[in-house]
């Protein structure tokens, strides 16, 4: 069978182009081969995250694969027949458990019977989804897609220390259904999440008010964890619509004031909620993959990020799918078919 050949310094040089590839790798059965891993990172190569992603693949359907090592920059990747069952992936530090699951999870949607995913790790990152993101904002839409999904936050994982875990149970896709997300619907609910462990409340307070004051009336939820899952600091502003939720976060950290944080997480929030898209930057390269395998599928989005372009130049080379951006009224619409 002929290989894929992928260039993974193609627009933001980041993980998503191996993480596609090995998802696609493993339900179409085609073989690639990565050479520049990330090479538009600081740290290039595959990281434990990475890695871990590759791994949990190979042993999702008993691929052979070479270059798995730490930093490595180029890999070979054959895959075999997806099994269904109960596995667990320990990513060893705090890199990001969500993006190891949405690695394997579309996999198992092909495989010959239900199967549930453990990975433990970072839970909420930075430059990554948190967990709650994927509980709230893709998993629902992933269910009227037609695919049978439960994701479960265990335990919270912060950078640097780690040590969370997500739990999910998933089932092979009997029929998709297509999505069309062309308008959010009216706002029905703003919520800011403010979570630490292992710094006082006071920081998730001060960075709920600050949201407020950029956004709005909004309901509060303080999460205090036990010390021993932090030290870490998470905001996230939801927002909720009749069609779906979205969510915007900003991760603490050492030395930064707690309204920098939610200046972030509200300006993002902001930004979308009044562009009247229906999805925001994220969920958009997020959706791109269900989607495609869906065969069909459209939504709006308030930007176009290097993520959505490169993940459709990836999807591209394994699926015989269109994918179309226009530009309309101030936003774009992606549409698949
Ligand atoms: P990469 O930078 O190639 O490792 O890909 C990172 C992935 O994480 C992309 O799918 C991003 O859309 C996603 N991502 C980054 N930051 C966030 C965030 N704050 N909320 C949700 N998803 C995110």
């Amino acid at each position: 069978m002929e290989w894929i050949e992928l260039d993974g310094s193609r627009g933001e040089g980041g993980g998503q182009i191996l993480r596609t590839a090995l998802s696609l790798s493993m339900i179409t059965g085609i073989p690639f081969a990565i050479e520049r891993i990330r090479a538009g990172r600081r740290k290039p190569g595959l990281l434990r995250q990475h890695l871990t992603a590759v791994q949990a693949a190979a042993a999702v359907c008993g691929a052979q694969v070479e270059g798995a090592v730490p930093g490595s920059q180029r890999l070979r990747f054959q895959p075999g027949p997806i099994r269904g069952g109960d596995y667990a992936f320990a990513i060893g530090s705090a890199g990001s458990s969500t993006l190891v699951l949405q690695t394997v999870l579309p996999a198992l949607w092909y495989a010959d019977g239900p199967s549930t995913l453990r990975v433990s790790g970072g839970t909420h990152n930075p430059a990554a989804p948190p967990a709650d993101f994927l509980i709230r904002c893709w998993q629902p839409l992933l269910q009227r897609m037609g695919v049978t999904l439960d994701i479960q936050l265990l335990r919270h994982g912060f950078y640097p220390a780690g040590g969370g875990e997500v739990l999910a149970s998933t089932a092979p896709v009997t029929a998709w259904q297509p999505l069309q997300l062309e308008s959010p619907g009216p706002l029905q609910r703003t919520r800011a999440i403010g979570v630490v462990s292992g710094v006082p409340a006071e920081i998730a307070k001060r960075e709920m008010q600050r949201a407020a004051s950029s956004l709005g009336p909004l309901d509060e939820e303080l999460r205090v964890l036990p010390a021993n899952e932090g030290p870490g600091n998470v905001l996230m502003v939801v927002l909720e619509y009749p069609e779906l939720t979205e969510l915007f976060s900003a991760c603490g950290e050492r030395g930064l004031p707690a309204e920098t944080v939610a200046d972030q997480a509200a300006r993002e929030a902001r930004h979308y909620r009044d562009s009247g898209a229906a999805v925001g930057e994220h969920l958009a390269d997020q959706l791109l993959l269900p989607m495609a395998l869906a065969g069909q599928g459209s939504f709006t989005t308030h930007r176009l990020s290097s993520h959505l372009h490169s993940n459709m130049e990836v999807i591209g080379k394994f699926l015989a799918v269109d994918m179309e951006t226009r530009e309309m009224a101030g936003c774009y619409r992606v549409e698949l078919g």
